[in-house]
């Protein structure tokens, strides 16, 4: 059984790069068939807050990555937040295992002696690696101490050998583990370090296969050795190129909006941030849009790059923009109305949900994100004073006039106009005129809204009320034909 865990730290909201972690498992355990695990890495109490991780499930929640076991959803390797397993002490009787094994020594070694080794190091020009004092003890020494509750750490014994595992993206990856110190298990406070709780709780959760940021490649060799001393086979490791900015850097909030849950409140619509997010650093066979089963389908680690992934605003601009596109007018109407500010709701309360409908459906071509439409709509919103302030910055040609007048009297006849029949009366207006249509239809868009782009003009007409284009068409009457 192929089994996967996403193990964030709940001490911020969770990260574009977190969540590209969470994606990449969840592909791939849907791709293979494989259990998805959530466990919250909480052992921080001071930098851990409930509220991050109600931000991680949120995260999880709008992209639609399900989990198979979490804290909410407990499997039978529970519990699922390490918080908790620290508090049944799972931690603990590892460590003391370990300690009767000689795999791991109590290191009573003060903070002034450590710093005196890494600067004597540091001197010599040398990476520091521990001196390995406390592995010496005697027996006596180490129960004296204990005795005497002199403050003390907990560490893993490194053996000295080359150690080589092969990186499912990377390929073989070795480390000459003489060169890493004998690392800490359980801290001062007693509280269990990160390598160490990831390793007890990748083993007893029973997991297969570890897919995380290539920042944690140096974690990697202390986590296999744990595994060795536990006498159970490591997990096969997939470590992900990072995330950067434009600049190469990693990516920050320099760069942009680093939450997720911040990009959902901007307008992304959740299946264009998917598909986003699937691609960077995953290179799909043939193209960039791809469905969520797609995406699973062609998935294969191999394809994913072993250099940085640059994020892209604009692209997922870009790639939104797309998926906006392919809402039906009633799927675009249900998800747009809801970012629509309170302003915007008050100045369009006179359409009806069908015109509102047909209203966002005219915009949709120009939305890159849902909250593009507060601005979008500013044309049906236009009041009289503001049209009017606006056309006197116009000027109108004698062609011009003629073009609208003829407009006003052929728009006058219709009863309700539908956007068929306007587009006939631009028909008549082209063959009447001999006209090219830039030249018809530039001046009745700037006669009827005062503004020089925006939605397909026969659109628009048929959805604003008759009444108010009327009313707009005797301003531009009184302003532009007065010599008439
Ligand atoms: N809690 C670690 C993090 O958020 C998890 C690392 C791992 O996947 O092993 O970076």
């Amino acid at each position: 059984m192929i089994r996967l865990r996403f193990a964030p730290s709940p001490t911020g909201n969770l990260h574009i790069g977190t969540i590209r972690t969470a994606l990449f498992n969840w592909i791939y355990a849907k791709h293979v068939g494989g259990k998805l695990i959530l466990r919250i890495e909480d052992t921080d109490l001071a930098r851990s807050k409930p509220e991050y991780e109600d931000n991680i499930n949120e995260g999880l929640a709008w992209l639609r990555l399900t989990t198979d076991e979490s804290p909410e959803h407990p499997g039978e390797f529970g519990p699922y937040r390490q918080s908790e397993r620290m508090a049944e002490g799972i931690y603990d009787r590892y460590a003391l295992s370990l300690i009767k094994e000689k795999r791991a020594y109590y290191c009573f070694c003060s903070n002034e002696t450590l710093e005196a080794e890494r600067e004597q190091a540091e001197k010599e020009g040398k990476a520091y690696v521990y001196s390995g004092t406390c592995k010496r003890l005697s027996e006596d020494d180490i129960n004296r101490q204990l005795a005497n509750q002199t403050p003390h750490t907990i560490r893993f014994s490194m053996p000295g050998h080359t150690l080589t595992f092969p990186d499912l993206i990377r390929g073989d990856i070795s480390f000459d583990l003489s060169l890493i110190s004998d690392f800490i298990l359980v801290k001062s406070d007693k509280s269990p370090s990160y390598n160490f709780c990831c390793a007890v709780d990748d083993m007893l959760m029973r997991i297969s296969h570890v897919i995380r940021g290539e920042d944690h490649i140096s974690n990697t060799p202390r986590q296999i050795v744990l595994f060795d001393a536990f006498g159970y086979p490591a997990p096969q490791y997939a470590h992900l190129p990072m995330i950067l900015g434009p600049d190469r850097s990693k990516l920050s909030k320099r760069h942009a909006a680093t939450a997720v849950t911040d990009y959902r409140d901007m307008g992304f619509l959740s299946d264009a941030m998917f598909n986003y997010l699937s691609i960077l650093g995953w290179t799909p066979p043939d193209k960039e849009i791809l469905e969520t089963e797609e995406v699973v389908s062609a998935f294969s680690l191999e394809k994913v790059s072993k250099s940085g992934a640059i994020f892209d605003v604009q692209k997922l601009k870009w790639m939104n923009g797309q998926y906006i596109r392919k809402l039906s007018p009633d799927q675009l109407y249900a998800t747009v109305l809801p970012v629509l500010t309170t302003e915007n709701v008050q100045k369009l309360s006179h359409f009806n949900i069908s015109e509102m409908t047909r209203l966002f459906f005219s915009v949709k071509d120009n939305l890159e994100t849902l909250t593009d439409i507060n601005t979008l709509v500013s044309v049906y919103a236009l009041s009289s004073k503001e049209y009017e302030t606006s056309l006197a910055t116009y000027t109108f040609s004698d062609s011009d006039k003629e073009v609208v007048s003829l407009f006003i009297s052929l728009f006058s006849a219709l009863e309700t106009p539908t956007s068929d029949q306007i587009d006939t009366i631009f028909a008549t207006i082209l063959d009447q005129t001999k006209l090219g249509k830039g030249k018809v239809l530039k001046p009745v868009r700037l006669a009827c809204t005062a503004t020089g782009s925006g939605p397909h003009l026969s659109d628009y007409l048929s959805i604003m009320a008759k009444s108010e284009i009327e009313n707009r068409l005797a301003i531009w009457q009184k302003n532009n034909l007065n010599n008439v």
